[in-house]
C-alpha cells in the first residue's frame, strides 16, 4: 500500500468544484463514461496496430447501480492503467488540470459550453469516496485499486482482478442519491450516451426465447440492457444509406414527429472535423415553434441542444445533429462566434443548405414548389440575415402569383418589367398577404393586366423592404394600399364627370360621416372602378407591420391612417347628384361608405347592423 497528496495548491478544491457546477452535476456520468470509451478505444487502436498482446474480448461499458452499498459504478474493458500511470494521470495531470480549469472559469460557469474538460475529476461532484480499480493490459501488470475520499490525499493498493480494464465505484455523497435511482441514470446515459461507439449496458431487459420445437412454450429471460446506437446514421458512409434510413433516424431523434421534408449529410475531415445530418422539417408559416432541436455532439458525445452562437440564426430552424471535436467546448459562449473553426463549420453548414436548396431546384422543379410554403420563411430568415446566404438564396427563390404560378424572383421580375412600370419608370411589384380578403383589390390589379403575387410569410414586410434595396429601382405595394391606377401610376388623364363643386359637395358628405383618420379624396377613375375605396398606404401599414415582427422600434407606432377615394366617374355618383333632398344624399352616402368599408373587412357590430337595416329599408 501506498498513499501520497494529491499535487494541488488550493487544499478546499473539492467544496469549490462541487459548488460551481452545482447546476449540472449530472455530467460526471457523461465524463467517466467517455474516459471509459476512450479508454476501450484504445484497445482497438492497439489491436489494429499490432501492438496489442492481450486478448480483445468484447468491447463494451457496464453501468451499475448498487443501492445497499450505496456505490454506482463505471466497469469498461479498456487498456486499465497501471500504478504508474495512475500517479502520472490521475494524481497529477487530472487534478492539475481540473485546478486549473476551476481558477479559469469559476465566474462564468454558466457560460461554458457542455462544462467539457474536467474529466474524472468531476467525480466528486456527487460522491464522498471514490475508487478506481484497474488493470493494465501490459504483460505482467498488477492490478491496483486507488481510493481518495475528496480531501487532498489517496491511498493505492494491489488488489486481485482478473479482467482487464478499469472500474470506477462512486460511492455516493448524502446529498446526491438521485444518482443511485435507475430512473435519474437512465435519463443521463439517454441523454449524453445515446449514439456513443462502444454498447454501453445498464440494467435488464426481458427478452423473449421463440420455442425450439413444436409444442414448447416460448421462454422469458432477463439479459442486460444495451442502451446505446453505437452506429448512428451521421457516422456511416452517404452512399450506403437509403431515403428511409433517414426517415428511421429521424424518428429516432424526435419520436412522433411529422417527417421531415429533406436532410444534409455533412461529411467534411479537413480542414475541419465535421460529420452530422441536418433535416429541413417542415415549418410551414411559423418561425418560433421549431427552433433549437439541434444537437451538438463531440465524438459522439452529446453536448448540448442549444446550438445558438455555433451556426447562424436562421439554421436553427433546422433539425438534427452535429457532431464536430473541433468545436472548443471549454469556452465561454460568447468566445465561441470569434472561434475560426466554428466560423468555418458555421459557413460550411450554410453553403450545404444553399447546395441543398439549388440541387432540388434544379433537379426536380415540381417538387421545390412543392415544399415551397414550408422552405420560404427560412429562406426569407437567412437571406435576410446573412448576406452570404442571400446572394446564393436569391437564385432559387420563387414567387407565386395569385393564378398559382411558380416563377422564380429574378423571371418574375424581369417579365414584368415592362408591364409593372409606372410613369418615372419605376417597377412596381404588387403583392396580397390574403388573396381571400383582399380579393377585390386583386380583382382590380388583375383586370388591368397586373400579376399580383402571394407574400404571406410573417417575415414579408422585412422581405419586401430587403428587396426593394437589393433590387434596382424595384419597390413593392400591397394591392390594397391604394386605388390600383395610383399603385402603378401611368400618364393617362381621364376627365372627371363632376364639376368642382360637385365634388367638394361629395368630399364633404363623406368627411363628414369619418373622423380624423380618414383622409378623403375625390378622383376622376374609370367608371367601371369602384365607387368608394377604402385603402391604407403601404409605408404606415408596413411601418407597424415590421414594428410588431420587432425591428425598426425607433419609430414608435404610426397611427392606423386610411384613404377613401370615391369615383367621380362612377354612374352612383351622378345619382348622389341627382339626389333631391339632403336627408336622401346623406342616406346614399351612408350606404356607399358602408359598402366600401364591408369591403375591406372592418365594417363591424352596431354599424354593421345599422347597415343592414338601411340595406333592407332601399329595397322597400
Ligand atoms: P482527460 O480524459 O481529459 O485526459 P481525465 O481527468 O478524465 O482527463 O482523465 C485523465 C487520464 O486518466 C486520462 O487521460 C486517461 O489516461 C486516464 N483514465 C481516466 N479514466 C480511465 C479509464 N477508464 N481507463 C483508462 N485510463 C483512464
Amino acid at each position: 500500500m501506498s498513499t501520497g497528496t494529491i499535487n494541488v495548491q488550493t487544499e478546499n478544491i473539492f467544496p469549490i468544484i462541487k459548488k460551481f457546477l452545482y447546476s449540472d452535476h449530472e455530467i460526471f456520468l457523461r465524463e467517466l463514461i467517455s474516459n471509459a470509451m476512450d479508454a476501450t478505444h484504445k484497445v482497438k487502436v492497439l489491436n489494429g496496430l499490432g501492438e496489442f498482446e492481450d486478448e480483445v474480448g468484447q468491447l463494451q461499458v457496464e453501468v451499475k447501480i448498487d443501492k445497499d452499498a450505496g456505490t454506482l459504478s463505471i466497469i469498461d474493458r479498456g487498456i486499465g492503467m497501471t500504478e504508474e500511470e495512475i500517479n502520472k494521470y490521475i494524481n497529477q495531470i487530472a487534478f492539475s488540470g481540473a485546478e486549473e480549469f476551476v481558477n479559469k472559469y469559476k465566474d462564468q460557469s454558466e457560460g461554458i459550453i457542455g462544462h467539457f474538460g474536467l474529466g474524472f475529476y468531476s467525480a466528486f461532484m456527487v460522491s464522498s469516496k471514490v475508487e478506481i480499480k484497474t488493470l493494465s493490459h501490459k504483460k505482467g501488470s498488477k492490478a491496483v485499486k486507488w481510493e481518495c475520499d475528496g480531501s487532498p490525499s489517496f491511498e493505492i493498493t494491489e488488489i486481485e482482478k482478473k479482467q482487464r480494464g478499469t472500474e470506477i465505484v462512486l460511492h455516493i455523497a448524502e446529498d446526491s442519491k438521485e444518482f443511485l435511482e435507475e430512473s435519474r441514470i437512465s435519463g443521463i446515459l439517454n441523454k449524453y450516451c445515446k449514439f456513443l461507439p462502444y454498447p454501453i449496458f445498464f440494467g435488464e431487459e426481458e427478452v423473449t426465447i421463440p420455442a425450439e420445437k413444436e409444442g414448447e412454450e416460448e421462454k422469458k429471460e432477463k439479459k442486460p440492457k444495451q442502451i446505446n446506437n453505437p452506429e448512428p446514421l451521421w457516422t456511416k458512409a452517404p452512399n450506403t444509406l437509403e431515403e428511409e434510413d433517414y426517415k428511421k433516424f429521424y424518428q429516432e431523434l424526435y419520436p412522433f414527429s411529422q417527417e421531415p421534408l429533406f436532410q444534409i449529410h455533412l461529411n467534411v475531415d479537413y480542414p475541419f472535423n465535421l460529420t452530422g445530418v441536418l433535416y429541413f422539417p417542415k415549418i410551414g408559416n411559423s418561425v418560433q415553434v421549431q427552433k433549437n432541436k439541434i444537437q451538438l455532439y463531440s465524438n459522439q458525445v452529446f453536448i448540448t441542444d442549444n446550438v445558438e452562437e455555433i451556426v447562424p440564426d436562421f439554421l436553427t430552424l433546422l433539425h438534427g445533429v452535429i457532431d464536430s471535436p473541433d468545436i472548443p467546448l471549454n469556452v465561454s459562449r460568447s468566445y465561441l462566434q470569434s472561434d475560426s473553426n466554428v466560423k468555418k463549420i458555421s459557413n460550411h453548414i450554410m453553403k450545404k443548405v444553399a447546395d441543398k436548396l439549388d440541387e432540388i431546384y434544379k433537379s426536380d422543379k415540381d417538387r421545390f414548389e412543392n415544399i415551397w410554403d414550408d422552405l420560404k420563411v427560412f429562406m426569407e430568415y437567412g437571406m435576410l440575415s446573412e448576406e452570404k446566404f442571400y446572394d446564393r438564396a436569391k437564385k432559387v427563390y420563387l414567387t407565386k402569383d395569385t393564378e398559382g404560378n411558380f416563377k422564380l424572383l429574378d423571371e418574375f421580375v424581369e417579365e414584368t418589367k415592362e408591364l409593372h412600370k409606372d410613369k418615372d419608370d419605376r417597377q412596381v411589384i404588387l403583392y396580397t398577404n390574403d388573396p381571400e380578403t383582399q380579393y377585390s383589390y386583386v380583382q382590380s390589379a388583375t383586370d388591368k393586366g397586373y400579376k399580383v403575387l402571394v407574400l404571406d410569410s410573417p417575415l414579408t414586410p422585412h422581405f419586401v423592404a430587403q428587396l426593394e434595396q437589393k433590387l434596382e429601382n424595384v419597390s413593392f405595394a400591397r394591392v390594397d394600399a391604394d386605388a390600383i391606377e395610383n399603385l402603378i401610376k401611368k400618364d393617362e388623364e381621364i376627365p372627371s364627370k363632376l364639376t368642382d363643386e360637385q365634388k367638394e359637395e361629395v368630399k364633404k358628405l363623406f368627411s363628414d360621416k369619418l373622423d380624423q383618420t380618414y383622409q378623403v379624396e375625390v378622383a376622376s377613375r374609370s367608371e367601371k372602378d369602384k365607387a368608394v375605396l377604402i385603402t391604407q398606404a403601404e409605408f404606415v401599414r408596413r411601418m407597424n407591420e415590421q414594428q410588431q415582427l420587432g425591428g425598426n422600434s425607433f419609430m414608435g407606432a404610426m397611427p392606423d391612417m386610411y384613404q377613401l377615394t370615391v369615383n367621380a366617374n362612377h354612374p352612383v355618383l351622378s345619382k348622389l347628384m341627382e339626389a333631391k333632398t339632403d336627408a336622401k344624399k346623406a342616406k346614399l352616402t351612408a350606404q356607399l361608405l358602408d359598402l366600401a368599408l364591408l369591403e375591406k373587412g372592418m365594417l363591424k357590430g352596431e354599424k354593421l347592423d345599422e347597415f343592414i337595416n338601411r340595406s333592407v329599408e332601399l329595397i322597400k
